[in-house]
């Protein structure tokens, strides 16, 4: 089923806001109508959906842990925290052992000491701790953060892609929901390169990578598939609507005109998609499948989209 693959077309009666591109070469945090949070998925700031194996941390009664208090507030927060905890139990114990140990004149001196030596002894110690046990937190998100992310364009990383869809499609299964994928390849990306250089065509993935973003919705997923393809899974949405999403990509795409050289580079996309809707659920076939509709856009002249065919029945 071909649904547009004309080349350049744009909407008539679309208002024309050119996204500019200029030469920015810090690593994208991607932004626009929805932010991106980890993990590239797209958010408009509700809280992120839960995707199937995400389980929760156990929590105490008021749903937050120790943990989470000791890294979420201030490092002297903390220290306050731990300290307080050590000179009660340290003057608690003092106060049991005198009643046992000591004649009672001598308890107002006891209970002193049992109070001034955590404070000595606690507070610079958990004060180095705590400051520690935030370092390290930061160390391991980052860490994280790393590991599934494309560190060019910011947008997911294919491994961590590949998890997520899985999950996606699985719950998918149960929900008996549709999925959609899109797979985006920019048109003529080696001629930029071997024209403007590696850097500008950095730049452009970069930017590409943001209109993407910018056009997907929350609880979508983006990812760097390889070289210059993108590719989007787009939970419960059908072939239909996946196909409109994708236009919009598109003409996202389209509107992005590098500029900061003496020409501007227009820059285009061609794109494919394909659906549960088609007969699979099988990641490797959806995106064997768009992979086929995205090459069909190449051979017809590029900059388009096309939906990918059914799965014939037993294949
Ligand atoms: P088509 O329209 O048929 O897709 O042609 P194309 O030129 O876009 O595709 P082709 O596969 O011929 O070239 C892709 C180029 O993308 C070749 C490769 O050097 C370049 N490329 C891959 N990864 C990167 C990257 O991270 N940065 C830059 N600047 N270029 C990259
Ligand atoms: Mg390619
Ligand atoms: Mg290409």
């Amino acid at each position: 089923m071909l649904v547009t693959a004309a080349a350049g077309c744009r909407p008539s009666g679309r208002e024309h806001r050119q996204r500019v591109v200029v030469i920015d070469r810090s690593p994208a945090p991607v932004d626009g109508p929805g932010t991106v949070e980890d993990d590239m998925r797209v958010s408009d700031g509700r809280p992120a959906q839960t995707v199937a194996g995400d389980a929760p941390q156990p929590r105490g009664a008021t749903g937050l842990t120790l943990r989470d208090l000791l890294l979420a507030s201030p490092r002297w927060v903390g220290t306050a925290i731990v300290t307080l905890l050590s000179v009660i139990v340290s003057v608690t114990l003092a106060f049991v052992a005198a009643g046992t140990l000591l004649p009672e004149p001598h308890y107002p001196v006891a209970l002193s000491i049992a109070a001034v030596i955590p404070l000595l002894v606690a507070t610079p110690i958990s004060w180095f701790l705590i400051g520690l046990y935030h370092e390290l937190d930061a160390a391991r998100a980052e860490a994280q953060r790393t590991a599934r992310t494309d560190l060019l364009t910011g947008a997911l990383n294919r491994r961590r892609f590949v998890e997520l869809a899985e999950r996606e499609l699985a719950r998918a299964t149960i929900d008996g929901t549709a999925v959609s994928l899109i797979l985006l390849d920019i048109d003529n990306f080696k001629r930029i390169n071997d024209r403007y250089g590696h850097r500008v065509g950095d730049d452009v993935l970069r930017h590409v990578a943001q209109a993407c973003a910018a056009t997907l919705r929350p609880g979508d997923h983006l990812a760097r598939w390889g070289g210059e393809e993108f590719v989007a899974l787009l939970p419960r949405v059908g072939l239909a609507d996946a196909v409109n999403l994708a236009n919009r990509l598109r003409l996202a795409v389209s509107d992005c005109t590098y500029l900061g050289l003496e020409e501007p580079i227009s820059i285009s996309a061609s794109l494919g998609v394909s659906s549960t809707d088609l007969g699979t659920r099988a990641l490797d076939r959806l995106t064997v499948l768009a992979d086929h509709a995205m090459y069909e856009v190449k051979r017809q002249g590029k900059d388009g989209v096309r939906a990918a065919a059914a799965v014939a029945p037993g294949a």
